[in-house]
């Protein structure tokens, strides 16, 4: 290879392509003149605004990854975790509806599943199903493996049994993924994936729970009493249930990476654009050197944390290992999250502080960063185990 074509072949991290840069800014588009005027009243509603959900679904980025045969984008890992950051520089609770059916649902589907499952389920999801995944519940979550429902035989059926807590998309999804035990003596060796739809007798959609932050974003109870399931509906299979969770899993925390980014980027922008107009002592708040070194430290965090998540999701569209690196995008972004939207509530001063500016439900949507798909805790526990042995 000549000195010139290994540099023509060598990009920054942070280069996009030309189809990434279309999506990108289209999404971008999209948030801004779609979900920005919803944003306050989705926050106090706890609720995503009705009509938004078709409009995610025409623009093509509820089925990134899904091939164009099953009506989805044919798109990549890298395409899903630009749509999570767009979204989520408006508004995280889209970002996070987005990313749950793209990284987690979509994603287990299009690795675990069957041809017949595939044509069953993608073309509803990348045209106008909403997806959630259901593993944690009220006595497992950091030890998600300890999950106690259950799934018993019963002829062509499997019949479901327990309740599942904290999942995202609860009360709008139509299709959930299901993590129950086939026997609690085989510990993870027993967990299996099924599909549940909504409406199946058995399985009802519990309280909605009243959050801190992302309050659009609908976070439910699952209760299945002897609910039963027809034999194709376990994904993958039986008794191997772990291997989906973990290996979605591993994935999904990139996209909570993106989240986490795209609410720092947004976060960020507010803060530039409120000290350049803001004024105290005669001029800008932004021409003091103060606040220009706390806008500088946020902006060099915001760029750490994007090399970060885009080379986790590099690595794992090229298909090289990225266990570790998703595990400090996760952690990383989530805590430049909440750095950067605190900053931002500090430069607003007093208005930072009440619901008619933006920053405040940002400081309050980070903090879910360094909780779902993994606490903080145990990404440290994933990083640590790489470095010592
Ligand atoms: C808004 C929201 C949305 C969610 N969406 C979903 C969803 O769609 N699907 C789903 O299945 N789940 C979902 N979850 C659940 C989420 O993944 C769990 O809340 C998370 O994994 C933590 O589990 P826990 O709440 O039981 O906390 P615990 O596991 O009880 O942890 C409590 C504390 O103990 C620490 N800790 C635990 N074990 C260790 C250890 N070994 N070493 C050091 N520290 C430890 C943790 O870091 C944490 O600080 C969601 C949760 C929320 C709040």
């Amino acid at each position: 290879m000549t000195t010139d074509s290994a540099a023509a072949a060598i990009h920054p991290l942070t280069h996009l392509t030309e189809d990434e840069r279309l999506l990108r800014d289209s999404v971008r588009e999209f948030s801004e003149a779609q979900i920005r005027p919803l944003v306050r009243e989705m926050d106090e509603h706890a609720k995503i605004a009705p009509g938004l959900l078709p409009r995610l679904f025409d623009l093509g980025i509820m089925g990134v990854e899904i091939p164009e045969q099953f009506g989805g984008a044919g798109g990549t890992f890298f395409h899903s975790v630009l749509v999570v950051e767009e979204l989520s520089r408006v508004d995280p609770s889209i970002g996070v509806l987005v990313d749950v059916q793209n990284t987690l649902v979509i994603n287990a589907i299009l690795r675990w599943a069957n041809p017949e499952m595939k044509a069953r389920l993608l073309p509803r999801l990348a045209s106008k199903t909403v997806g959630a995944y259901a593993l944690s519940e009220a006595g497992s979550g950091s030890d998600a493996f300890a999950l106690q429902a259950r799934a018993r035989e019963d002829g062509d059926h499997w019949v479901l049994s327990g309740q599942k807590l904290w999942i995202t998309n609860g009360n709008e999804a139509d299709i959930f993924i299901v993590f129950a035990t086939i026997n609690p003596e085989a510990g993870y060796k027993g967990i299996t994936a099924f599909i549940v739809e909504r409406g199946m007798p058995g399985f009802t959609v519990g309280k909605k729970e009243d959050k801190l932050g992302i309050r659009a974003s609908s976070t439910c109870e699952l209760l299945f009493a002897d609910c039963r399931v027809p034999k194709a509906s376990v994904v993958g299979e039986i008794g191997k249930g772990y291997k989906v969770a973990i290996e979605t899993l591993n994935e999904g925390r990139i996209g909570i990476g993106a989240q986490m980014l795209g609410l720092a980027v947004g976060a960020l922008g507010h803060a530039v654009k409120y000290t350049k107009e803001r004024k105290q002592f005669g001029k800008a708040i932004a021409d003091f050197q103060g606040v220009q070194f706390q806008l500088a430290r946020a902006a060099t965090d915001v760029e750490a944390a994007r090399l970060l998540v885009y080379n986790a999701a590099r690595l794992r569209d090229l298909g090289k290992p990225f266990l570790t690196e998703a595990a400090m995008c996760k952690i990383f972004a989530s805590e430049v999250a909440e750095r950067v939207a605190s900053l931002a509530v500090n430069l607003y001063g007093g208005y930072g502080f009440v619901k008619d500016y933006p920053v405040e439900k940002l400081y309050r949507d980070a903090k879910i960063g360094q909780i779902y798909e993994g606490t903080s805790n145990l990404q440290l526990q994933t990083i640590a185990k790489n470095i010592l042995t």
